[in-house]
């Protein structure tokens, strides 16, 4: 037996040599490790090996299993390699098709104008702070000194959530949560999305956009706010713009004013764009009312300060031209991708 068991071996050498490709040493495997093949046939012979012969002849036939499947292994995984090399060599680029298009978003106006007023205030001094879109009757109107039945609140047509939740109409109701929570010095701006019942129509739309200004300290004065409108608006345009205010009125700053600049289209001699007045519109803003810094937590026999807002959507329209402001919401690419 153990002469047959050498000659096996010899005929595997000979076998292992002559394989080319993985389906030989598959056959190979078969025909020795298989369960019909001749190393099984083996086991069924060493039930006659004498019994003291027995675990060397058992030791002979399993180093002879384990040459074979591990010399099998290795011719396959060889030729498993050289097969990946050949696929790799065969691989060719053609640098003359076409590249995959990619389509590269792109930012909306409206972002594009708010990031650049945020970029020139945090410039001059001045932090960002958010507020809620969903905010109580109290932030958005009450805090704000608009008592209940004040008739100021007909200026504003909202949207009520519920009897005392409403989707905030302004920015404004940024205010006091800062007031509450900040101590003077306080100088901010609250970007955010406003929110009115009003029709749709080419100049206004049930939803659009603000940067709300609040700087509170000890002397500010309605010098200060009339400089800080004059710098800023020269630098959102990069050149000297010349503004003009007019008195207005809001229940949260005392007194109110409506800022305008020079008309961008017409330089003042009158055109469409400015109805022909040479002036534009462009801002609300005051001294915050001493009723308003008290609720706050702030003492108005100390602090004083200002505030203003802008709309987005306005100067969007008159720094890009555009003429309708339901375009900004529309998601027409073709608009969308002028930007
Ligand atoms: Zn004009």
């Amino acid at each position: 037996m153990k002469n047959k068991i050498s000659l096996l071996r010899q005929q595997f050498q000979d076998d292992i040599k002559e394989v080319s490709q993985t389906k030989d040493v598959e056959q190979l495997k078969v025909k020795y490790l298989g369960k019909k093949g001749v190393i099984q046939e083996f086991m069924v012979f060493l039930r006659d090996v004498p019994s003291e012969e027995r675990p060397l002849m058992g030791k002979l036939v399993n180093d002879f299993k384990e040459e074979v499947s591990s010399l099998c292994e290795k011719a396959l995984q060889s030729f498993h390699d050289i097969e990946t090399s050949k696929a790799i060599s065969q691989e060719r680029i053609d640098i003359s098709q076409p590249g995959r298009r990619h389509f590269l978003g792109r930012k909306h106006p409206i972002t594009i104008m708010r990031n650049e007023i945020l970029t020139i205030l945090n410039g001059m001094g001045f932090s960002v702070q958010y507020g809620p879109d969903i905010d109580s009757d109290y932030y958005n109107f009450e805090g704000l000194n608009y008592p209940k039945d004040h008739p100021a609140r007909d200026m504003q047509d909202t949207f009520y959530v519920s009897p005392d939740y409403l989707l905030r109409s302004h920015t404004s109701n940024t205010q006091l949560r800062v007031m509450e929570t900040h101590k003077p010095p306080i100088r901010i701006v609250a970007p955010g999305t406003c929110y009115r019942n009003e029709t749709i129509s080419a100049r206004s739309h049930v939803f659009f956009h603000q940067i709300e200004g609040l700087y509170v300290d000890k002397d500010v004065s309605f010098a200060d706010l009339l400089a800080t409108m004059r710098e800023f608006w020269t630098k959102l345009f990069q050149k000297e713009m010349e503004t003009r205010f007019r008195p207005s009125f809001f229940p949260f700053t005392e007194p109110s004013m409506e800022v305008d600049i020079k008309c961008t289209s017409c330089e003042g001699s009158g055109c469409r764009l400015c109805k022909h007045s040479g002036w534009l519109e462009v801002a609300g803003a005051g001294m915050v009312h001493p009723e308003v810094l008290k609720n706050g937590g702030i003492d108005p026999e100390i602090y004083s300060g200002y505030a203003w807002g802008i709309g987005i959507e306005r100067l969007a329209m008159l720094k890009f031209g555009i003429p309708d402001i339901r375009m900004f919401f529309e998601n027409d690419v073709r608009f969308l991708s002028q930007f």
